[in-house]
């Protein structure tokens, strides 16, 4: 087999005589996947509009200084560093055209033998189009600073105001979306208030900082089990967390938040309310449901024997769960590795087994020594959970440097009740038409 023979489209890819995949994202499906995949029979080129893989799950900590993004963000280039035939290029997919087999980018164009859309989700605004506009969301790095900046500006901001409806309405955090990172956002401004803030800001009452977590179903962590909803409620009420369950927010116009049950004064509506998922151009209505790719058990695009979607953009059914596996990290990665090993196995001829997503639990944190776990039938809440907590969410970051950076970040909050990183890198404020930050001057 020899490695490069022709150049031969745009992206700069070399041709060999090997079967080519094709991988649109380096998340955690498509970045599993780029790693264990069979680099001797197979040649990669894995595309990402970012040139890092970003561990979502701790971006709540970078938003609330808590971490910096370094510590949750690798580079791509450095993960596959040592597998060979394979191609990273930092690029957008625009469209893909399955009857050629081509993928076209915003640098070019390149054919595949395999295809895998591991595209992830995107914010989900349930076409509320005020709340879009002027609600921060948190599913990118670059979203999570902005609105680490954000509320680091507000209490600048509050520090001199004279109008005291002003004031409070800046001090004033509306979360919305009680799931995982609804609940872990709140906690930790809850630490912030107590711990935190008021050292930073002795000529400000931060007592006057009101934390409001609103959740559209009567419980928060409705997808884990009732003891554990419960826990988490429990927790969040005790660390001064207002928790509004069964209230729809309807509107949000940058500083009055309407919801179903009350009018609040707020500058920092924020959105976790949920995603859908990031559909590639080209994909046919057919091949859609609720916004995801139907894929079957092997995670096959429904008529389109070489095209695949792993992750949370892919809606796979199964018996255990007949409305789609959830877009959770976890499937994404058992996905990411399944199909390494099922294309190898095609490569073979030899028969392929069906996906089998392996629960291995779910848990959320709400701070200091509070969380709570659901392991099968197994719930447990407070200290131990929260020990397990942090124990899993270390192990499952990508490299050492990061665990390492990680931890010693947590032990040094945990002794010292504060947290590192209150930086002001760059300024945001909103585009008047768009929610989308400018960038200004460094202030650091
Ligand atoms: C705030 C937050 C907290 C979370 N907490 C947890 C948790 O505690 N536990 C858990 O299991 N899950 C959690 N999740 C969910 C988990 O992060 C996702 O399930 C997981 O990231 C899905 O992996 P993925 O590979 O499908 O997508 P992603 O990891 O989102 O990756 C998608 C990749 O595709 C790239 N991309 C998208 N479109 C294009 C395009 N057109 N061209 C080129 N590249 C493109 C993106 O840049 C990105 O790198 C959380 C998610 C969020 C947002």
């Amino acid at each position: 087999m020899t490695d490069t023979t022709t150049l031969n489209n745009t992206l700069n890819i070399p041709t060999i005589d090997l079967p080519r995949v094709v991988i649109i994202g380096g998340g955690f499906a498509g970045l599993k996947m780029a790693r264990l995949i069979n680099s001797d029979e197979i040649q990669t080129v894995l595309l990402d509009e970012n040139n890092h893989h970003t561990f979502q799950p701790l971006m709540y900590q970078v938003a609330t200084a808590g971490l910096e993004p370094d510590s949750i963000a690798y580079p791509l280039r450095k993960t596959l560093k040592t597998k060979k035939r394979t191609h990273i290029r930092m690029t957008k997919v625009t469209n893909i055209d399955f009857v050629k087999n081509m993928v076209h980018t915003t640098i070019g164009e390149i054919r595949y033998d395999y295809l895998v859309i591991a595209t992830g989700a995107k914010t989900n605004y349930f076409g509320n189009k005020n709340v879009e506009k002027h609600a921060m969301p948190m599913k990118s790095l670059t979203e999570s600073l902005d609105l680490r900046s954000l509320i680091l500006q507000n209490f600048e901001k509050a520090l001199t105001q004279s109008n005291e409806e002003e004031k409070d309405s800046f001090m004033n955090f509306m979360i919305v979306g009680g799931g995982p990172t609804g609940v872990e956002l709140a906690g930790a401004f809850a630490e912030l208030k107590k711990h935190v803030l008021p050292k930073d800001y002795p000529d400000l009452d931060i007592r006057r900082m009101q934390i409001h977590l609103i959740e559209a179903s009567p419980k928060v962590l409705s997808a884990m089990s009732d003891k554990s909803s419960n826990h988490a409620l429990e927790y969040l009420r005790k660390t001064g967390v207002n928790v509004w369950t069964d209230t729809l927010v309807k509107d949000y116009d940058g500083n009055t938040v309407t919801t179903s049950k009350e009018v609040f004064q707020s500058k920092t509506l924020i959105w976790a309310a949920g995603v859908t998922g990031n559909i590639p151009n080209g994909i046919r209505p057919e091949h859609l449901e609720n916004n995801r790719i139907i894929v079957d058990e092997y995670c096959r695009v429904k008529g389109l024997e070489n095209v695949y979607a792993i992750g949370d953009v892919a809606l796979m059914k199964t018996k255990e769960s007949p409305r789609g596996l959830p877009m959770l990290g976890s499937v994404a990665q058992q996905q990411g590795q399944y199909l390494a090993h099922s294309i190898k196995e095609q490569l073979k001829e030899k028969t392929v087994k069906k996906f089998k997503y392996t629960d291995k639990g779910t848990m959320a944190t709400v701070g200091r020594n509070l969380a709570v776990v659901d392991i099968g039938k197994i719930h447990f809440g407070g200290w131990f959970a929260w020990l397990t907590w942090l124990l899993v969410h270390l192990m499952l970051l990508v490299d050492f440097r990061s665990r390492l950076v990680v931890f010693v970040n947590w032990i040094w909050s945990y002794i010292n009740f504060d947290r590192g990183t209150r930086l002001i890198v760059r300024k945001f404020s909103k585009k008047p038409d768009k929610s989308v930050s400018q960038k200004e001057e460094l202030v650091a």
